[in-house]
């Protein structure tokens, strides 16, 4: 007799990257943080915040934040859902659309976490591989119909965006709802936001822990069709944003100038790393994100994610098939590229 419910017993549950103390002396390139702080003015607003706020309930809907977003994107105020990251939002979709007879349908590899939410409902799931090169199984994935299709665009680990026309064509021949997942949207060169009114089951959701560097504050949104929002605001919890995050990420919102500053900085940077990393003999694929995947010239992966560990420097390495022998490695500041170049020029040779 155990304690939980099959599906739980059995499966694995997600596993993060690893998130060493602050003040660990180490250059974390594993999780895609944003290697610059938060807007000035996002850290005012936690600087300056009436406590009155913390010993009330928040808003259950965070329209401050909506509010800034709703500018921002050009959006209606009503076609924002805001979570606890953007995971939470994806969690939610799971529980409003999938169970074992509603499917949730992705291309792999991706981020594991949708399989993990499959598992924990529990709702079937389709993986289906991603062709030659991250081509984009289109067809495959109209035939598999989830109740829940999640494309994350651009992808991680690859890197790479799938176009708008793909992803047009998709939500057009799909029954189920279709969430592309764009938290590394700041990074890339197009959206796929105007699908949302095009289609009243496409679901965009994105995230401030990457293109606004407050993957500490845990704030995410949604943007879709209200119809499509309604079952979505029926499971999430009532109080899912705090207080803090809602006014905090409201005032990062606000700033663009900053987060495009940081942005840009980070796109020149991922140039130069992957023309230093070319240099080495290193397989680079092109990226719309704040990331990169490579292959190392000796397919020793894992030996090389071990020896920079060692040298204080963390990347991600997956264990998983077509995986094995690549790493993915977050653009950081020049300086933090630069350690980590010298590091794989003293291990590799
Ligand atoms: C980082 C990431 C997320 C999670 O974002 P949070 O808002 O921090 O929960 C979601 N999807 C993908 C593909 C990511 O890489």
């Amino acid at each position: 007799m155990s304690y939980f419910r099959s599906n739980v017993d059995q499966m694995t549950g997600y596993i993060p990257g690893e998130q060493p103390k602050p003040g660990t002396p180490i250059i974390k390139l594993n999780t895609n943080e944003n290697p610059y702080p938060p807007s000035p003015q996002a850290i005012a607003v936690l600087r300056n915040l009436d406590s009155e706020w913390l010993r009330r309930y928040p808003d259950p809907y965070a329209n401050e934040f909506r509010r800034a977003a709703s500018e921002v994107l050009g959006v209606p105020v009503d076609w924002i859902m805001v979570g606890n990251g953007s995971d939470e939002l994806l969690n939610v979709v799971v529980r409003a659309c999938a169970d074992l007879g509603r499917k949730v349908a992705y291309p792999v590899p991706t981020y594991v976490l949708y399989r993990t939410l499959a598992e924990m409902q529990p709702a079937h799931f389709i993986e289906i591989p991603y062709e030659e090169n991250f081509q984009f199984p289109l067809e495959k994935l109209i035939a598999a119909n989830g109740a829940v299709t999640f494309i994350a665009s651009p992808n991680s680990p690859s890197g790479h965006g799938v176009s708008l026309s793909d992803l047009r064509h998709l939500a057009a021949n799909l029954t189920g709802v279709l969430v592309i997942d764009e938290a590394y949207i700041d990074f890339a060169e197009e959206t796929a936001l105007p699908l949302v009114k095009e289609f009243e089951n496409v679901m965009v959701i994105r995230t401030l822990s990457k293109g606004y560097s407050l993957a500490g504050l845990r704030l995410g949104f949604g943007i879709a069709n209200p119809e499509l929002l309604s079952g979505m605001f029926k499971v999430k919890d009532s109080y899912n944003v705090d207080a803090i995050a809602c006014l905090v990420g409201a005032a990062a919102m606000q700033d663009q100038t900053y987060k495009n500053e940081c942005v840009a900085k980070v796109k020149a940077s991922r140039t130069k790393l992957a023309a230093n990393l070319k240099q080495l003999n290193f397989r680079v694929w092109d990226s719309q994100t704040n990331f990169l995947l490579v292959q190392p010239p000796t397919g020793d992966a894992e030996q090389i994610y071990l020896a920079l560990k060692e040298r204080g420097i963390l990347v991600r390495y997956f264990k998983q098939s077509g995986l094995e022998d690549k790493l993915r490695i977050t653009v950081g500041t020049d300086a933090q590229n630069q350690t980590l170049v010298e590091a794989l020029v003293a291990i590799v040779e």
